[in-house]
């Protein structure tokens, strides 16, 4: 038997229509567009290719996307002053800073200078206290969330929820695992969160109902440790060979998974597309219209 595939790409397209057709009706109610912000400070590559792809879905769906590229040389105050003026500009709902930046400037005190309610990537403290906290009107950082979504709109589609599954997390980041964890836990799930000093990791990833994998490692996930069954979300990216694999053995994983996201295709997608839901809802909040709920989109 082989898993069910779950296509980011196209619940993303989904979502990404459905975003636009929100910013659209928001330009029309309030007379300008959503406003996303990116900083990118040096020149990183891959940073390159990933604000390249965040400006153009952005502007695709009707947002006013604005790319901010600084030298390398950059100073920790001058990045703080770039900051604080996004912070103060009006047309400006998300700010996001592109990680990592160069050696230098000390990121957690980047993040914590935006402004919470136009921290898009949801970074600053006091979302991810919220977050903790089941508080609503924080912001969810994109990764986690789009995988949130992807598990939601899979068991939706089985008449199942998230609700008492065993769900693994592999990874304890800040970026994906820690909040990956939280999540679902608000969904009731049963959640235990592994890292590299975890004991036994096959063992722990063979009673995983919902294992959600985000190491970093090429093919580390083997097929042999995945439950007969179980619905694998994989996060990592990674290049072999010029290649984009996974974190999970995909090809001997599906054999076994009743479901699992490809890479790429997968996880992928839905990250730019909660970045830009994310900047829809500081949108309508800074605007004092309610925000769009996603759950219609899962209904
Ligand atoms: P990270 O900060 O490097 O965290 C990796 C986690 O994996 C750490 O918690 C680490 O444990 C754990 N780990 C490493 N080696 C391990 C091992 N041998 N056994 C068990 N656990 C191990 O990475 P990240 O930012 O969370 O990203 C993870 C992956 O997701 C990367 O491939 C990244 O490129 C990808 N990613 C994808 C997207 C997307 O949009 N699709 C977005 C973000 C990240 P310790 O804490 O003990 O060190």
């Amino acid at each position: 038997m082989s898993a069910t595939l779950i296509d980011g790409a196209s619940v993303a397209a989904s979502l990404n229509e459905r975003i636009a057709d929100l910013a659209s009706t928001f330009a029309k109610r309030t007379g300008r567009k959503p406003g996303l912000s990116v900083c990118i400070v040096g020149d990183d590559p891959a940073s390159a290719v990933y604000v390249r792809a965040k400006e153009k879905r952005a502007s695709n769906a009707g947002f006013e996307s604005r790319v901010l590229r600084q030298s390398a040389s950059l100073s920790q105050a001058e990045l703080l002053e770039t900051i604080n003026a996004l912070n103060a500009e009006e047309s400006t709902d998300g700010i996001l800073v592109q990680l990592p930046l160069p050696p230098g400037l000390q990121e957690r005190a980047i993040i914590e200078a935006i402004d919470p309610r136009k921290d898009v990537d949801g970074f600053h403290t006091e979302n991810s206290g919220k977050l903790l906290c089941g508080i609503e009107d924080g912001f969810v950082p994109c990764t986690p969330f789009g995988c949130l979504h992807l598990l939601h709109h899979h068991f939706a589609q089985q008449g199942d929820s998230l609700a008492g599954k065993r769900a693994l997390v592999l990874g304890r980041s800040n970026i994906v695992g820690k909040p990956m964890a939280l999540l679902l836990l608000a969904e009731h799930a049963s959640v235990t969160i592994a890292h590299s000093r975890t004991r036994d990791l096959p063992a722990l990833c063979r009673e995983a109902e919902v294992l959600v994998a985000a190491v970093g490692r090429a093919n580390f996930v083997q097929g042999d440790w995945i439950r007969q069954g179980a619905v694998v979300v994989d996060v990592g990216i990674n290049r072999e060979e010029g290649k984009l694999t996974g974190d999970v053995d995909f090809s001997e994983a599906q054999k076994r998974a009743a479901a699992i996201t490809p890479v790429p295709g997968g996880v992928g997608p839905m990250t730019i597309a909660m970045l830009l839901w994310n900047t829809l809802t500081a949108a309508h909040r800074r605007s004092g219209l309610p925000p769009p709920r996603l759950q219609a989109e899962q209904d």
